[in-house]
């Protein structure tokens, strides 16, 4: 690995277990101490009868109270600051689909730190000053946008703030500007690649691209080599999410073998959503975090409601920070439907092994004559006029997909560019079934 990387703290990244172990225990407990700013902290500490003493390793962080997005909505906008907010310098905000939006605070440090993060992660995949960076996603409030700005810009490359749509203007830049990586959302890019086909743009041969940082929405494993042989790139899986400053928190390294969780930064654990007690590694539960060096506003066992699994804590890379798959989905996201638990990306996954389909697709649920059901609206590749080829398609994709969620989809091919595109993460699921009381 290269670790002469001009960051804050480059050899962070090669810790031993037991170095990351001493750390985490260290901040754990320097954490716990700047909670006590928050009255929320402070008083469930009170009560739970805590102190500093109680924490001597990083698993003491199972001793200490769990926060959740109910919290931060019940404290919105400024309730969990831990300094004065004239140390703030930044607040990011997510809408609320109900209730109140939730607020985040950024001190400078906190701004340095998350660009320092994200330079890291920018770094590992083998980015360098003499690259191109074209940020398409959203700015705002939306953290992908900031985020990755200031650390492609603390990595020294030279920035394209392009922000999201437009295609023929992200594709005029990519070709002016020598780009050679982009960060969006996956469900953009292949939309983006279908304008280039349209252009009669090809990436391969027109463009400098060779590194994507993809994210901030679920994805499958089929969806990502999709658009690495679309475009000829290496796409690499992005986790962030505001709470915990944004992008940066997990990022896949040139292995692509799951997303290293950066352990100097958080404690990562994964509990069973029902019991909140630890799963064993390998097995499938909800991502908690603390953060161990936000500065504004710390949060402590944060309940993400991703779902995801450790996949190891050592890696070919030299890198020991624990690897996690890539997320299932939000628990959050699970359509129950006539009893059976179904993520969207199981969905996706059985799509994407159709070459005839494009990677644009919708779900929606409704009820029919007291029962619920399920439409999966999928694009196609190209045009077909042949009848008896699209039933016979239309079949094929029905079939595996029972297999797949054990319940029959009704199923429908439709003509390229159809469906919805948004600019923002993907909306692949319209619920208009009847709620009965
Ligand atoms: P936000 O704070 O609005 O940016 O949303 C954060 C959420 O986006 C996370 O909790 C995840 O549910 C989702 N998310 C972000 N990155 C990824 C990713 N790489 N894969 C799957 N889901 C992601
Ligand atoms: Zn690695």
């Amino acid at each position: 690995m290269d670790v002469k990387s001009p960051y804050l703290h480059p050899e962070y990244e090669t810790l031993s277990r037991e170095e990351i172990s001493k750390l985490q225990t260290e901040r754990l407990r320097e954490t716990f101490e700047h909670c006590k700013n928050v009255p929320f902290y402070a008083q469930k500490f009170k009560e739970m009868n805590l102190s500093v003493e109680d924490i001597n390793s990083p698993e003491d962080v199972r001793k200490l109270p769990f926060t959740t997005k109910q919290d931060l909505r019940d404290t919105y906008p400024f309730g969990l600051a831990a300094v004065p907010l004239e140390k703030c310098v930044r607040l990011h905000s997510s809408s609320g689909t109900t209730g109140n939006p939730t607020v985040i605070l950024h001190t400078q440090r906190d701004l340095d730190e998350w660009a320092n993060q994200v330079a890291r992660n920018l770094w590992m995949v083998g980015l360098r000053p003499s690259d191109v960076f074209q940020n398409s996603s959203g700015y705002g409030m939306f953290t992908g946008g900031l985020g990755f700005q200031y650390g492609a810009e603390r990595l020294g490359m030279l920035t394209v703030p392009a922000a999201a749509g437009n295609s023929l203007r992200q594709i005029k830049f990519m070709k002016d500007f020598g780009t050679t990586a982009v960060h969006a959302v996956p469900s953009y890019l292949t939309r983006l690649y279908e304008v280039m086909q349209e252009q009669g743009v090809d990436p391969r041969k027109d463009t400098k691209l060779r590194v994507f940082a993809i994210g901030a929405e679920p994805h499958s494993e089929e969806q990502r080599k999709r658009i690495e042989d679309m475009f000829g790139v290496k796409a690499y899986n992005s986790f962030g999410m505001s709470e915990m400053c944004g992008p940066g928190v997990g990022f896949e390294c040139q292995e692509q073998n799951g997303l290293h969780f950066w352990e100097d930064y958080y404690i990562v654990e994964i509990v069973d959503p029902d019991t909140l007690e630890p799963v064993p590694d390998g097995e499938i539960g909800e991502l908690v975090l603390t953060s161990l060096r936000r500065e504004a506003m710390p949060l402590i066992r944060y309940r993400t409601r991703d779902l995801t699994r450790v996949l190891g804590r050592t890696c070919p890379c030299g890198r020991n920070h624990v690897r996690l798959d890539r997320m299932k989905g939000r628990s959050d996201d699970m359509m129950v439907l006539r009893g059976v638990n179904i993520f969207p990306i199981q969905i996706e996954k059985i799509l994407m092994q159709f070459s005839e389909l494009a990677s644009n697709y919708l779900i929606t649920l409704t009820t029919d004559n007291d029962n619920d059901n399920m439409t999966v609206e999928v694009e196609l590749a190209e045009m077909m006029d042949d009848y008896a080829r699209l039933q016979s398609l239309t079949k094929a994709v029905t079939r595996a997909l029972k297999d797949e969620i054990l319940l029959t989809p009704i199923v429908k091919l439709v003509s390229k560019g159809s469906l919805p595109v948004s600019e923002g993460k993907a909306v692949r699921v319209v619920d208009k079934r009847k709620v009965y009381q």
